[in-house]
């Protein structure tokens, strides 16, 4: 097992569409949103992390 590498566990990482790019802080791959700018797909701990987005983990 590589815990260093999370490639294994996820499927079509390399792919990167419209908006997606890799956060340098946090290591996901996040979405900015064309219209509103705001990023989506930081862990919640990372510094980009807008400060307005919903913890999904308190809903
Ligand atoms: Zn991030």
């Amino acid at each position: 097992m590589s815990l260093g590498s999370e490639s294994n566990s996820h499927c079509h990482l390399t792919a990167t569409g419209p908006g997606e790019f890799w956060c340098p802080v946090c290591g996901q791959r996040c979405t900015q949103n064309s219209t509103s700018g705001i990023e989506y797909g930081h862990r919640l701990d990372c510094d980009r992390r807008p400060s307005e987005l919903a913890n999904p983990l308190e809903e």
